[in-house]
């Protein structure tokens, strides 16, 4: 009953002013349709905000590698490894956490590996398609990305990461000593082996990108409502509507033939709503940006060992990563920020500035570490935009893409298969 012939202007909500929701509202305008995008706190609120605003067309290999499960506890009670648990959550993340680590595996890594390098492969391009002619264009920078490491030894430990990313057709050069640290004048002695990839970007000010592509939206005739989503209305299994609540308390009624839901991961209670099973946990993450830094990087880095990216951003540098386990509900923890300042000495040990912000945000998980795209099962017109995990930015541009051609009825340059919403139905 989705209308999948028919190329008929809609009126759609997108659900979630994040990077997935701006960016499917703005193809959806593109392909001609009505669009209402709402947020309960307005564009940019949730881990789009924070992001580190790298395009990592590489990160296609998910947390969960062989061996997690014997690394994982180590890691968990050594407060200078990037991997918290607010104890107190536990018994409610562990259905998740057994369902997300059986896929430590290797079979299924390399599944989840292709599948994402289809989604990411090629961000770059496809935020340069989002935000071209948009006020959001000048943001989006192409660059290289680099991993650093203390030395070979350390990147021969991650050698199964790279072995897939070669399978999967990803090239980059080695440099060792002087050469890794040369790829950047602020990089320490702490440096001392560089994989540096080409082909990657970045955006220059994430949580500004996510606002003028909402901004975009507004001047190409759409409506950006500051409102919560509470429920859908239906009649004999067919959207009609979505039941709203407004910043005053008010509620209301939004009629609209097709809705998507992309709120982050906020999304569970409405999934709920849908009848969609959805496993999906926060992977809390941390950034601290540093205002006004003597000295600016060239290019994103990432620092393995800490798990965390510096990337120069307008006016600042920051640095965004950690992993914690904690759910949405909580407030953020002050070990992870004092991680990513010991981090940072380290790793840049001369860099000053004026002023630090630190900030904490939610990466979206599923148990399957990909994301859900497509038709909701449990009801016509409803379709998922969600779960992303760490690459949600890199990946939000060409998902946008992908559902307005699937809401436009038009074929898709994708297999979706993988990021069917109903592969975790019972059956
Ligand atoms: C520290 C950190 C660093 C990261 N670094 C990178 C990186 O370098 N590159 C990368 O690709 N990805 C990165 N990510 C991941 C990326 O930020 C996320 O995957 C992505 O932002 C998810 O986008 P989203 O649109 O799905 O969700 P969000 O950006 O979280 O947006 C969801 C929106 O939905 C709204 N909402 C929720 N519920 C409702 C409701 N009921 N009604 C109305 N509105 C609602 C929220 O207010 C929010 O604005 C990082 C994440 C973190 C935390």
């Amino acid at each position: 009953m989705h209308d999948h012939n028919t190329h008929m202007p809609r009126h759609v909500a997108v659900i979630g002013a994040g990077i997935v929701g701006v960016a499917t509202a703005v193809w959806l305008q593109r392909h001609g349709h009505r669009v209402t995008l709402i947020d309960r706190e307005g564009p940019a609120a949730g881990a789009s905000f924070g992001n580190g605003g790298v395009l990592a067309s590489s990160a296609v290999v998910p947390v969960t590698v062989p061996g997690i499960w014997a690394r994982a506890p180590r890691m968990l009670l050594d407060p200078r490894q990037p991997l918290f648990l607010r104890w107190g959550y536990l018994p409610r993340l562990a259905p998740w956490l057994l369902r997300y680590l059986s896929r430590a595996n290797d079979a299924d890594v390399r599944r989840i590996a292709a599948a994402l390098t289809g989604l990411i492969g090629t961000s770059l391009d496809d935020h340069q398609a989002l935000a071209q002619g948009t006020e959001a264009e000048s943001l989006v920078v192409p660059s290289e990305y680099s991993y650093l490491y203390r030395d070979r030894a350390a990147y021969d430990a991650d050698s199964y990461l790279w072995q897939i990313r070669r399978a999967l057709g990803f090239h980059w050069d080695e440099l060792e000593g002087t050469a890794a640290r040369e790829l950047d004048p602020a990089l320490g002695p702490d440096v001392g082996f560089a994989v540096r990839l080409p082909g990657h970007g970045r955006i220059s000010d994430p949580g500004a990108y996510v606002e003028r592509l909402a901004a975009h939206v507004t001047a190409q005739g759409g409506q950006v409502l500051r409102a919560e989503v509470r429920d859908f209305t239906h009649e004999e299994g067919r959207l009609t509507g979505l039941r709203l609540r407004g910043r005053d308390g008010r509620r209301d009624t939004l009629s609209c033939d097709t809705a998507v839901l992309a709120a982050g991961a906020w999304s569970g209670h409405l999934a709920a709503k849908l009848g969609v099973s959805l496993p999906m946990e926060s992977e809390r993450g941390y950034h601290i940006d540093l205002w006004e830094p003597s000295q600016q990087l060239r290019a994103p880095v990432m620092v393995a060992a800490g798990k965390f990216v510096a990337v120069p951003m307008e006016g600042r540098l920051r640095l965004a990563g950690v992993v914690e386990y904690g759910g949405v509900q909580a407030g953020a923890s002050r070990a992870p920020f004092a991680l990513l300042r010991r981090n940072l000495a380290r790793t840049f040990p001369d860099l000053r500035w004026r002023e630090v912000t630190e900030w904490m945000g939610h990466r979206p998980v599923t148990a399957d570490s990909l994301p859900l795209i497509g038709p909701a099962p449990g009801m016509h017109g409803v379709w998922l935009g969600l779960g992303h995990q760490h690459i949600g930015l890199t990946g939000g541009a060409r998902t946008g893409q992908v559902l307005a051609q699937m809401i436009s009825g038009q074929q898709v340059n994708l297999p979706l298969e993988p990021y069917a919403p109903h592969r975790f139905q019972r059956r």
